[in-house]
């Protein structure tokens, strides 16, 4: 018998909070970041992504909790297998990819030159003795990224990273971070875009005003729950007989309509069969399926 260790969570959160004055940035937040994972710190403006990956990266001091990276090892050793972008480096127009990549390894001291390796990761390596202010805004954000790739970090945390982009350098940039997924890098994003979490990421964390409101793999996370709408001419029978039914987490009549909460493998189908189990024959069978944007927005501004 095979028996699988679960993976040990990359960076570990337990209980931080911070506050800027009278401001609760972040109240209490727990989660654990699993290896390998694409994991989306998503919430509206505000919400407190940007102090929770300020806290992790050691740029602000929590006000209480604790967090720990790769289980715990001597601080110094982790903050070097992290990669970060929390703001755009600044770099030099005049100057090639090349050469802006080695200013920024000199001013972090870092001893290996990978810089070929990095932009071939981030695909720019033909480009790489272009002036920077030749790149499109795509190849300046993949650059951006490379910089923090230097050293080869085993995770990289980015702070809204299409920020700015127009579509195709979005792309580019999606692209790029499930190529990056693909070859073993743990990636934490911020993000206040749901399309954009949905999209790349295996794990969430949804934050607002400071609160974890829930989180988890992303189909979990953000799983749809669909509503199912029926009618009968005795509405009140029809009620109670799919209250008994199991798949149906919760039902309410609403201007003359019995609307059904279903839980995941029960459908319209189960619904039609139990009824006619019942004696019960529908005049109105509609699936609705709840768009991931209406249940993103029910959680945050609820
Ligand atoms: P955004 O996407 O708009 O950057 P965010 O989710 O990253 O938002 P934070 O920037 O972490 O959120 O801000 C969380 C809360 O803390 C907000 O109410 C913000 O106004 C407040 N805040 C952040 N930084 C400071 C600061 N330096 N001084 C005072 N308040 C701050």
């Amino acid at each position: 018998m095979f028996i699988i260790a679960p993976l040990q969570p990359i960076l570990s959160i337990q209980n931080i909070s911070k506050s800027y004055g009278p401001v609760r940035a972040l109240n209490g937040v727990s989660f654990d970041v699993p290896e390998s994972s694409v994991f989306g710190i998503l919430g509206p403006n505000g919400s407190g992504k940007t102090t929770m990956l300020g806290i992790i990266l050691d740029v602000l001091v929590a006000a209480g909790g604790t967090y720990s990276w790769f289980g715990g090892i001597p601080h110094a050793e982790a903050r070097r297998r992290i990669g970060s972008l929390l703001e755009t480096p600044n770099f030099y127009h005049y100057l090639s990819g090349y050469d802006n990549l080695k200013i920024n390894a000199t001013i972090r001291q870092l001893k290996e030159d990978d810089r070929d390796r990095v932009l071939k990761q981030v695909g720019l390596l033909e480009r790489k003795h272009s002036k920077f202010q030749t790149y499109s805004l795509g190849m300046k954000q993949r650059l951006a990224i490379g910089a923090a790739l230097l050293g080869q970090p085993k995770v990289l945390v980015l702070d809204e990273p299409t920020n700015g982009l127009d579509p195709a350098g979005i792309a580019e940039i999606r692209d790029l971070i499930r190529t990056l997924h693909r070859q073993g890098i743990t990636i934490i994003i911020a993000s206040h875009l749901l399309d954009e979490v949905e999209k790349v990421c295996t794990h969430v964390a949804i934050l607002k005003r400071g609160d974890l409101l829930v989180h988890g793999p992303v189909n979990e996370a953000l799983r749809n729950e669909d509503v199912i709408e029926v009618r009968a001419t005795d509405m009140h029978a029809l009620e109670e007989a799919l209250k008994q039914m199991a798949g149906i987490s919760s039902t309410k009549i609403s201007e003359g309509t019995l609307l059904l909460a279903c839980e995941q493998g029960t459908g319209p189908v189960q619904v039609n069969e139990y009824c006619i189990s019942k004696g019960i024959v529908l005049s109105h069978l509609l699936l609705k399926k709840k768009s991931l944007e209406t249940k993103f927005m029910e959680l945050t501004n609820n």
